[in-house]
């Protein structure tokens, strides 16, 4: 009798484990992963070489290289594209956009990871943030070294990428990028190292939170509108509209501002010296342009600092809009979305202020 207590009893506890087996696995977030390339999915050679090629693994082997993963969350990808980000094109960032807004409202995704490269990832993470329709989380990840290098740091950055999309404390935090146990916002981070792991930073607004070994601490909620409250859809959106930046330094040739607007750009980008200031040929080559309709945003080549209105220039005499927050390049994606639609250079300056 007592052997048969025993026995009943060990069955109880194996029905136990399994039943609760089953129910943690219940619990485990649905993460998509879409894969773009990058460093992250980079070979090179040997682990100790500078040299390497980025966009070289899939998907597959990515999470293969990260098995604990599937411990903390159900997994499936698509591979979108497979490039170094140098190569990134709005061609890509739509099909990502879209695909995330598609998925947006499934109930088999609880959160959405983009493994990309780390040279334009900001500019990917910020069109995103301005143009996908959902609260769920939306983590961008990649690597400096390659899959194939010591220390690797590909691995844990996608370990804690994905602890950050599955968890429901993400959610209402616009799209954001893990790296190096941060978590930085897609309005205030910025490559800062041509090299270093330490590579992003969130210069003014400061981290979303941290991350270590997929447990994770959050901060703060942005402040500026992006997601659900962005006004931007590409919605039917196929190509966007050319905006060039264009640098500014000591007696810069003020007619590239002019052949830009030759060649058809819809907006120009200055990235100013300074406050966003440019030398006087400049100045007037932007407000000849201003006044062919082309939208010219004054940024700034400075790594932090906001650009401020009328500071050292007459923007509302020259027809001009200043950058606030955003450096060259994110003020960029923020002219290409608002110029598919005719607006009027309030309405611009207002977008730069509010996004
Ligand atoms: N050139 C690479 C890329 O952006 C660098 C990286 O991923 O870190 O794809």
């Amino acid at each position: 009798m007592k052997y048969i207590i025993f026995q009943f009893r060990n069955v109880l506890l194996t029905l136990l484990v399994v039943i609760s087996i089953d129910v943690l696995g219940q619990t485990k977030p649905n993460i998509l992963i879409l894969a773009t390339g990058g460093t992250i999915a980079g070979a090179a050679g040997s682990g100790v070489q500078s040299g390497y090629t980025s966009g070289q693994v899939t998907i597959d082997a990515m999470v293969n290289a990260v098995p604990d993963v599937l411990k903390v969350a159900k997994i499936k990808g698509e591979q979108i594209s497979n490039v170094g980000s140098q190569d990134m094109s709005f061609d890509i960032m739509l099909k990502i956009a879209k695909r995330i807004n598609e998925m947006a409202n499934s109930n088999d995704v609880d959160g959405f990871v983009i493994t990309h490269g780390t040279d334009t990832m900001e500019e990917t993470a910020y069109f995103l943030n301005l143009v996908t329709k959902t609260d769920k989380p939306v983590v961008l990840v990649g690597s400096m070294r390659p899959s194939t290098a010591v220390s690797a740091d590909g691995p844990l950055n996608l370990y804690n990428a994905i602890a950050v999309a599955g968890d429901p404390n993400a959610k209402g935090r616009g799209v954001v990028l893990v790296m190096n146990d941060w978590i930085h916002s897609a309005q205030s981070l910025t490559k800062v190292s041509t090299t270093a792991v330490q590579t992003f930073m969130s210069p003014l607004r400061g981290l979303i939170g941290v991350t270590s070994y997929g447990v994770n601490d959050f901060y703060r909620y942005p402040d500026q509108k992006f997601g659900n409250k962005s006004e931007f859809s590409v919605d039917g959106v196929t190509k966007l509209p050319r905006v060039d930046i264009i640098y500014a330094d000591v007696d810069m040739p003020a007619d590239l501002i002019d052949a830009s607007v030759e060649h058809g750009a819809k907006g120009i980008v200055i990235a100013g010296v300074g406050n966003g200031n440019m030398p006087k040929a400049a100045l007037e080559a932007c407000a000849r342009a201003s006044k062919k309709g082309v939208i010219v945003v004054r940024s700034t080549r400075v790594a932090t600092g906001t650009v401020g209105r009328n500071v050292e220039c007459n923007d509302d005499e020259l027809g001009l809009v200043a950058s606030y927050n955003l450096n060259p390049q994110k003020s960029r994606i923020l002219l290409s979305v608002a110029l598919l639609k005719p607006r009027k250079l309030d309405e611009m300056q207002k977008i730069f202020i509010d996004y």
